[in-house]
């Protein structure tokens, strides 16, 4: 791939977008902004921070990024301290915390957190905070859906992050009662990358043809990690319902993330889900797969992303850039990307979700211009161009 330039992005940006990001750039420019999280590779995190740190570089900003590293028990203990964060009923043990805290003290001996402004991403790196050098801003940025946590999962974590400077939201809701200031940040894609370039019908075809996708029929698509909050079990019994009266393939495209040890065992529920119907294909895919996914998301007549929590989604904001209504779970950042009746249609159940992609299957027309709204909406909210500006506008403020 072509490296990409950040007037590459006057393409596709709103008018002045460039212009405003090199001037917001001339004040940050030579500050260090630092990135810690668990993950170089899979899920919505590191997708971002690999295409947001080249171009801050391009900007002048010595953007770096770290990731704490741990063993299966401490991916366990994040994973359990993750789900009763989204308020699933988990049980944190004192021997839980104590490989929690001393992971992250180990990670603190081992990288250089030294910054004018260091973004924690997620509870994972969160107790880093208690070896925070003499310099520089701490923010804590969540990407999960804090909207209804385990009160318990929340009182322990937030012993660290009332300590930070700053905490940062995907969504309003997610906000809690903290004595710091909190900021709304919304992440994005990036319209450039590999994931989300235009694709030629012959780089599209080839690719569906290697995965042996047949277009002879409405595409329904869910790409999300093999995760039981992304509800891809209701998604299997969402296109039962629909296949009664409507014909339709379902893909179900995912892998799984570094630091989560849960993917195997729900990818093993729903083949025996999927059991043996032809019309049900469920693709593994590795962190690489970019294209893939870009061209499967291409494909699709309808994009499904029924979760039941969600921090943001960038499926979503990956679908509706590509011209495809999404029909997802009325969870977390799905409600404010997915607006009802215009880009998509959120849901509360199996049927609910069978029921609007009958109502799409059977109206066409809609699904072009809901296809059409969707990535202008995009185009205004959810583009890398915006999150760098709202970064570079935090970096300006938190480190005068
Ligand atoms: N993704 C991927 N391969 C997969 C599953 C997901 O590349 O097998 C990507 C997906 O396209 C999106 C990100 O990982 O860019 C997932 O982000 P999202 O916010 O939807 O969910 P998260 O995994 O962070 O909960």
């Amino acid at each position: 791939m072509t490296t990409v330039s950040l007037d590459d992005y006057r393409a596709v940006a709103p008018k002045g977008t460039v212009e405003f990001l090199r001037c917001l750039a001339q004040r940050a420019r030579g500050r260090t902004f630092l990135h810690v999280n668990s993950t170089r590779h899979g899920g919505g995190v590191a997708e971002i921070l690999h295409r947001l740190l080249p171009i801050m570089t391009e900007l002048g900003v010595d953007a770096r990024w770290e990731v704490i590293k741990g063993d299966a028990a401490f991916y366990g203990v994040t994973k359990a301290f993750h789900n009763a964060l989204q308020g699933q009923d988990q049980a944190i043990t004192k021997e839980m915390l104590d490989v929690y805290a001393a992971t992250n003290t180990a990670n603190a001996r081992d990288l250089s957190l030294e910054g004018d402004l260091v973004l924690i991403h997620d509870p994972q790196p969160a107790p880093l905070i208690e070896h925070r050098p003499g310099k520089g801003k701490w923010v804590w940025r969540c990407h999960i859906d804090l909207s209804n946590p385990q009160r318990e999962a929340w009182r322990l974590l937030r012993k660290y992050v009332a300590r930070y400077d700053a905490a940062v939201f995907s969504l309003p809701r997610f906000a809690k009662r903290l004595y710091i200031p909190q900021f709304l940040v919304y992440p994005s894609i990036d319209p450039l990358s590999e994931k989300n370039r235009d694709l030629c019908e012959g780089e599209l075809n080839g690719t569906l043809e290697r995965l042996g996708i047949p277009r002879d029929k409405p595409i329904l698509l869910q790409v999300s990690r093999f995760d039981r909050f992304k509800d891809p079990i209701g998604v299997i019994d969402a296109y039962r319902l629909v296949k009664r009266h409507k014909d339709c393939r379902l893909i179900l495209a995912g892998g799984g993330a570094d630091d989560d040890p849960e993917g195997a065992a729900v990818l093993a529920e729903v083949r025996e889900a999927a059991g043996t119907d032809p019309d049900i294909h469920i693709l593994e895919l590795p962190f690489s797969a970019h294209l893939e996914i870009n061209a499967l998301q291409r494909a699709a007549t309808i994009v499904l992303q029924k979760s039941l929590r969600e921090g943001f989604g960038l499926t979503v904001a990956e679908a509706l850039w590509k011209g495809k209504p999404v029909v997802g779970g009325a969870a977390g950042g799905i409600t404010v990307q997915v607006i009802y009746d215009v880009t998509g249609y959120t849901v509360n159940s199996v049927e609910g979700a069978a029921f609007r992609i009958r109502y799409l299957l059977n109206n066409p027309d809609l699904i072009a211009k809901m296809g059409e709204a969707g990535r202008e909406y995009v185009r205004q909210e959810f583009l890398i161009t915006r999150h760098l500006a709202d970064y570079l506008t935090m970096l300006i403020v938190l480190t005068k």
